[in-house]
């Protein structure tokens, strides 16, 4: 592995941190074998998953450095399949991490769904109501860019039969920001097998969105995403 000048402290740093968020999102049942993969920004380079890895076993080293134009600058394998959709999120809404898994409460209400409801306050962190991004077939461009449009305004978006993604300002946000999203689907599956859900409107988010710059913050909720 090379070391890369200026940048390189920040990769190492992000490259450990990606390795364990990566076991994390395994660990937590949210991706089963070589399902999904994981990106951080370090400066003018994106530290990113290889492509075919289980992520329950990844180690730092074989996290893959990309430049922003996704061309590998570090690293022994090939980045991950969807790193056009990750750089994409970099470069349309400035994020500083993202997380794509196969989640399944997430994946199950991507196949049949068009919106995620906001059933729970605390999907204001995902921006309101989640949107299905049209399917189309894993790692191109047309995935890419209808996943991309369904992340206008929001945080989170599920891709239709095939999964989620999220982003957040740090990879252990982004990961939490998953485990939020699947909460939020296993919530809505749960009070929909009982009968149709409520769903807060814009007035009662507002309500909320007003209560937390009242006191300053609540939880992951800072009130500057929305
Ligand atoms: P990679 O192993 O190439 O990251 O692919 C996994 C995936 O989830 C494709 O959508
Ligand atoms: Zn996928």
């Amino acid at each position: 592995m090379g070391e890369l000048g200026g940048g390189g402290g920040d990769l190492e740093r992000e490259r450990r941190r990606l390795a364990h968020a990566a076991r994390q999102v395994a660990a937590r049942g949210l991706v089963v074998g070589t399902a999904g993969n994981l990106s951080a920004r370090a400066g003018e380079l994106v530290a990113i998953t290889p492509t075919g890895v289980p992520l329950e076993q990844l180690s730092p080293e074989q996290i893959v450095a990309v430049d922003l134009a996704g061309v590998v600058v570090d690293g022994h394998g090939s980045p991950s399949s969807e790193h056009s959709l990750h750089l994409g999120v970099y470069e349309r809404y400035g994020a500083g991490a993202v997380v794509h898994a196969h989640a399944p409460m997430a994946t199950a209400l991507g196949c049949l769904l068009d919106e995620l409801p906001v059933v729970h306050y605390q999907m204001l962190e995902l921006g309101g109501a989640v949107r299905v991004a049209p399917y189309a077939t894993f790692g191109t461009a047309e995935l890419a860019a209808v996943t991309l449009d369904a992340l206008e305004g929001r945080t989170a978006a599920l891709m239709a039969n095939h999964g989620a993604i999220v982003y957040a300002g740090d990879i252990d946000a982004a990961v939490e920001r998953m485990l939020l999203l699947e909460w939020a689907c296993s919530v809505y599956w749960h009070a929909a097998a009982l009968g149709s859900p409520r769903t807060l409107d814009e007035r009662q988010l507002a309500a909320v969105g007003s209560e937390i710059v009242r006191r300053g913050g609540y939880g992951a909720l800072r009130g500057e995403e929305r």
